[in-house]
């Protein structure tokens, strides 16, 4: 990417609409868009241009009229690029969009890379990495709660937690200095409970910001719920009566549902996968147990798990029996496994049954008649509905989950250093990286290949 072109590119969606907009943005843009634009005035658009002003005129190409269009004129350092910007606001014709974008070009505009526009801002400092990537969460965001977060990284909620833990890293590295200093004394100088505290603090800062990826993450791409239970338990009924429609197939001959079906629906501002898996069984033919196969696979993939029983063929034993067996073939650590008894409408079970049942926090349902369904799917959202996204920060993007992670490791390994008397100089080294990979997430350390890994994801005129 070279920073001293003037790069352009459609702001709006690939669709015909009311209105498009064209983004032209760098050191030529106002030279190029001149020697396209005329006033409708019929003054010189060169003379009396203007930062934070609209104009209305026409694009020609010589004397040929391609559109009426709106400019908005931002001047640097003042745009969201930090460069002189032009925003062409047209009539919503992709034709027209496609003749004005290749006017600038042949003008001396170039077509922006993916996510360049995004790249300009970080790199002229009008906002870090982490902002530029929340910019992208907002545009994609599909839920109030994935807005939310994308919001609140936008305005740099985040950014404040990682200035902390930087204080934190800074603080930690200076006491080390200080030691090293005076390593000649032959003296500890620096108390080493001093050091230690100040480790366990970055530590627990850093442990709660990895822990909250795995509810940042539901909160931004949705919270994946697998439905499991023998054949006929109404698995797909009960899909059914929580989508309010009949996409999934419900059929009363066991092992219908040979494959996994995902939907996605809101429930309480948070968008909740749904897979619906075969049933389980140990019998059944080649295809059939291929389909278990997947079922365990896109049961390891929740992080909640509906286990579904049949209460007019059930009863407590085949119930623990089959929880057993689900619970040796499924990693169950980090997953919330809630009891689903249902078909309550034409329920055998005992009474005891149903009061061990109810000790276990099983939810009785009835997929057919919609009985509890709404109780169902506030349990089964019940940790998230309680969070105050405004209030508390969740990491919502691997790479910053992954840079945390390693800081966290190098934090260990400095605590484990402090703990056994090993020299300043070598935890000093676990600390620097521990900065680094904190700087990775705001963007102070970056790489050119960092930066073309993150841009390249986001969309052309982003
Ligand atoms: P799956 O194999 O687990 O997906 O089960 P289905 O959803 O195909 O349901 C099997 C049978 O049970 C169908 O005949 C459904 O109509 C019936 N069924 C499902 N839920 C209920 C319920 O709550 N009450 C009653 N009475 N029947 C149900």
């Amino acid at each position: 990417m070279n920073l001293d072109s003037t790069i352009v590119a459609p702001a709006t969606g690939n669709v015909i609409s009311a209105l498009g907009i064209v983004r032209l943005s760098g050191k030529e843009a106002i030279r190029i868009i001149s020697e396209v634009f005329v006033l409708n005035n019929g003054k010189g658009f060169i003379k009396i241009y203007k930062a934070n002003h609209l104009y209305y005129g026409t694009i020609q190409d010589s004397n040929k009229v391609i559109d009426e269009v709106v400019l908005s004129v931002f001047l640097s350092p003042h745009s969201f690029t930090g460069e002189d910007t032009i925003e062409i606001t047209h009539h919503g014709s992709l034709f027209i969009q496609s003749e004005i974008i290749k006017l600038l070009i042949r003008h001396g505009a170039t077509m922006a890379q993916r996510g360049e526009f995004s790249m300009r801002a970080v790199l002229n400092g009008k906002m870090n990495l982490s902002q530029s990537e929340a910019v992208a969460d907002v545009i994609s965001s599909n839920t109030l709660s994935s807005l939310s977060l994308a919001l609140s990284q936008l305005r740099g909620k985040y950014n404040e937690e990682l200035t902390l833990l930087r204080e934190q890293f800074l603080n930690i590295a200076s006491l080390l200095e200080l030691e090293i200093d005076f390593s000649a004394e032959q003296e500890v100088f620096v108390d080493r409970k001093d050091l230690e505290n100040k480790l366990l603090k970055a530590k627990d800062l850093l442990t709660s910001l990895t822990l909250s990826f795995s509810k940042g993450n539901a909160f931004k791409n949705g919270l994946p719920v697998a439905i499991i239970g023998k054949p006929n338990s109404g698995k797909s009924t009960l899909l059914n009566a929580i989508l309010k429609d009949e996409r999934a197939i419900v059929s009363s001959t066991a092992g219908t549902t040979r494959d996994t079906i995902e939907e996605s629906i809101q429930i309480g501002g948070l968008l909740v996968r749904f897979i619906d898996t075969a049933g389980i069984r140990n019998e059944g033919d080649e295809i059939e147990k291929q389909g278990i196969k997947r079922s365990f696979a896109a049961i390891n993939r929740a992080s909640v798990v509906l286990l579904l029983f049949d209460a007019s063929t059930d009863n407590i034993q085949s119930i623990k029996e089959l929880e057993k067996y689900i619970k040796t073939q499924i990693n169950i650590n980090n997953k919330r496994i809630i009891i689903v008894i249902n078909k309550n409408d034409t329920s055998k079970l005992s009474k005891t049954d149903i009061e061990i049942l109810q000790k276990n926090k099983a939810v009785f349902i009835s997929a057919k008649t919609s009985e509890n369904i709404e109780q169902l799917e506030n349990e089964i959202i019940k940790d998230y509905a309680k969070e105050d996204l405004n209030a508390k920060v969740f990491v919502t993007n691997l790479r910053h989950y992954e840079a945390l992670s390693k800081a966290l490791q190098e934090v260990n390994e400095a605590l484990t250093a402090t703990t056994s008397g090993i020299s300043s100089d070598l935890i000093s080294e676990n600390i620097r990286s521990a900065t680094n990979y904190l700087g990775e997430i705001t963007g102070e350390i970056t790489t050119a290949d960092i930066l073309q890994n993150i841009f390249s994801k986001f969309c052309i005129g982003k």
